[in-house]
């Protein structure tokens, strides 16, 4: 009997978190790398967006950057199921379990998925000195700087290493490359000119292109993009080479075990955030596109981040890049 009550109390106990959820207890979203950079743009316009449909709670940013996203994900995995926690990572969900072989958590079975956020372009970007205007001149640079280019990224996994390999291989020209914890000070130093080249997301370029802080050649797109900074940017698949696309996205998660009914709270403030006005403008003018499909679905967000693995991780092995 006394075995029962305790049982009946457990539950109604879950029961009134998982109503009450969240409460008034902060919701921290962790954005694997470092702050001002392109994730971190896309997590705060988000934080900001999902706020009224949970409640008015506060939601704040936690950058917990290194290792190509790796440290902020596995943070996440290893919290508190509670929802107070979540993750905000990108397409390095599917490349982390090729290219990292210690991966101290499993991407498909240590998270809850809460669905996805928006599809991101990404832009071949050089230091404001570089002698070359287009991508045509730049590549007569590239080829006749070969071995001594340096080329900035934010670590094994991370988007602007998958594209800056995908650019290297296409070329057949190795540079060399040099790591950050995230793209934001990667940036920094492509515009103080102590790296020569970069591809990163539009959320953190558009605005570096318009101010002409930096030099753009072209867009890792299938197609040419409408934002207008962006829009005369050749993709480089027509600049030459065939075939090449990058576009990279974004999902939010939360540690396994997390309630269903803390999973379905979250989800349904990801939908409204998605349907937001203020938030779609924000990153139509990044160049990004607002989730507006079935990958907002929790279940279609986990098959689809499974079909991303299966689909980069022949490319990656081949590159034969890893971390340990
Ligand atoms: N998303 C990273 C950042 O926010 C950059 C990258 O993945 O390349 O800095």
């Amino acid at each position: 009997m006394k075995r029962l009550l305790l049982l009946a109390a457990a539950v109604a106990a879950f029961a009134a978190q998982a109503q009450s959820f969240p409460g008034s207890k902060p919701i921290t979203i962790v954005v694997p790398f470092s702050a001002g950079g392109p994730t971190d743009r896309v997590a705060r316009d988000l934080a900001e967006a999902m706020r009224k449909p949970l409640g008015g709670v506060t939601l704040v940013v936690d950058n917990a950057a290194g290792a190509g996203g790796s440290i902020g994900a596995n943070k996440v995995a290893k919290a508190s199921a509670d929802g107070h926690t979540l993750l905000l990572h990108h397409i390095g969900m599917a490349t982390m379990p090729t290219l990292v072989r210690n991966l101290p958590f499993k991407v498909e079975s240590d998270f809850e998925y809460l669905g996805m956020v928006n599809d991101v372009p990404m832009t071949l970007i050089g230091r404001p000195s570089l002698p070359a205007n287009n991508y045509k001149e730049l590549s007569a640079w590239i080829n006749e700087n070969k071995g001594k280019i340096n080329l900035g990224n934010a670590g094994i996994g991370a988007a602007s290493h998958l594209c800056g390999l995908m650019f290297q291989n296409a070329l057949k020209v190795d540079m060399t490359t040099v790591p950050y914890k995230g793209t934001a000070p990667a940036i920094t130093d492509l515009i103080g000119g102590q790296i020569d080249l970069l591809c990163d997301q539009t959320t953190n370029t558009t605005s570096q292109i318009e101010g002409k802080k930096v030099k753009a050649f072209a867009v890792t797109t299938a197609k040419r993009l409408t934002t207008p900074a962006l829009k005369d940017l050749p993709t480089l698949n027509e600049a030459g080479l065939k075939g090449f696309e990058v576009t990279i996205w974004h999902g939010l998660y939360a540690p396994k075990g997390t309630p269903a009914d803390v999973v379905a709270k979250l989800n349904a403030a990801l939908k409204a955030a998605l349907k937001d006005p203020d938030f779609i403008k924000k990153q139509e003018g990044l160049g990004a596109v607002v989730v507006n499909d079935k990958r907002v679905e929790p279940a279609e967000h986990k098959k689809f981040v499974a079909a991303e693995i299966a689909k980069w991780s022949p490319v990656l092995k081949a590159a034969g890049v890893y971390a340990d």
